[in-house]
């Protein structure tokens, strides 16, 4: 599909949770200099925007967002040996699967999540002890305030459980990232990939209107109420916040169209119709039920776009 850019589009279908109101603009970007030219027309008409790539870890506003929503659909894919080189816009099961076809261990864990390079990269996604930082070795990035274009390495990501540097720099944006791979057999590599894929499907509600994990899981160091916590997750770092909300007896827990999951309780699944305030509720709701038995305040790990109130300077 050509660049263009088009007014009123709808965001709820570009995103997992199927939420969300329109774009004033709404572009799809698949090139460097498509991006480039998308960022230029903001900035020379004065419009906010904010990038999106899958959809997968956002809960956006019923009114939409009033600016410019690039949606990144550069998917780019190539191996040198053993580094594996993405546009940030390619899917991130994508890497993974070609990854693994061709040998390359390091993202068999990565299957199984949706999204693409640019989220995974941006916010240390991973799964079964695993995750980004450790193949990340070169990322580039725009820095929109400036018009510069930079590298950075995964020391000057300064990655950390589900965050990095990118999340304190919103006028970055990521737009390719190198990754080094592992060789290995390929049938091994592929076996990895659905046993990694069959756990999850038997851990979490898959198929559903979700986005990911809604909460992080908080440091140990946070809960006050120790005693009430299993001996065996006091030699992790961090307590799994699904358990934190089956011990408050939300598994199921509805609001309007919005549901707690049965199967995995820090998944919120859209029933079918559910608004941003049905989920948005549903968050607080939890987020009140956890601090009141646990003393821990949850922190999302979900990304909320259009409300005024919690979303970062540049969206
Ligand atoms: C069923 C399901 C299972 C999931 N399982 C996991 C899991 O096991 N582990 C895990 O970590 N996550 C999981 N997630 C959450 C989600 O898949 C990840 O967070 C994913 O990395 C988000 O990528 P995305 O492209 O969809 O980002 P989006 O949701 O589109 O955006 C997320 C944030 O990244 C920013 N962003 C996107 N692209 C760029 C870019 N190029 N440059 C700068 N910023 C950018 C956006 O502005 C936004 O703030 C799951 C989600 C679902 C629906």
């Amino acid at each position: 599909m050509p660049f263009e850019i088009t007014e009123n589009v709808t965001l709820a279908p570009f995103t997992t949770y199927k939420i969300g109101g329109p774009a004033r603009y709404f572009c799809r970007v698949h090139s460097y200099d498509e991006l480039k030219e998308a960022l230029i027309w903001s900035h020379k008409n004065e419009i906010p925007f904010v990038v999106i790539g899958g959809g997968s870890n956002l809960l956006v506003h019923d009114e939409g967002f009033d600016g410019l929503v690039i949606k990144m659909e550069d998917r780019g894919i190539s191996i040198k040996g053993t580094l594996i080189e993405a546009g940030a816009g390619a899917v991130l099961a994508t890497v993974a699967y070609t990854a693994s076809e061709a040998g390359l261990s390091g993202l068999e864990w990565a299957f199984g999540v949706p999204g693409t390079i640019g989220g995974a990269v941006r916010g240390n996604a991973g799964a079964f002890g695993s995750d980004m930082s450790e193949i990340v070795v070169d990322v580039e990035v725009i820095d929109t305030e400036k018009g510069t274009v930079f590298h950075l390495s995964p020391q000057e990501i300064g990655y950390g459980y589900r965050t990095s540097r990118f999340k304190k720099e919103p006028t970055w944006l990521i737009t390719r990232a190198l990754f080094q791979m592992n060789p290995d057999d390929s049938a091994y590599c592929m076996e990895r990939v659905e046993e990694f894929l069959e756990k999850k499907n038997t851990s979490q509600p898959t198929g559903k209107q979700c986005a990911g994990s809604v909460f992080q899981n908080p440091p140990i160091s946070d809960l006050s109420r120790i005693s009430e916590v299993p001996v065996e997750f006091l030699s992790r770092e961090r307590i799994p916040v699904g358990w934190l909300l089956e011990q408050c007896n939300l598994k199921g827990h509805v609001i309007g169209q919005a549901c707690i999951s049965t199967k995995h309780a820090n998944f919120f699944v859209n029933l079918g119709g559910a608004t941003y305030e049905d989920m948005a509720g549903l968050i607080r709701f939890a987020k009140d039920r956890v601090a009141s038995k646990f003393g821990i305040l949850l922190k999302e790990e979900i990304q909320y776009i259009g409300n005024p109130n919690t979303v970062p300077l540049n969206h």
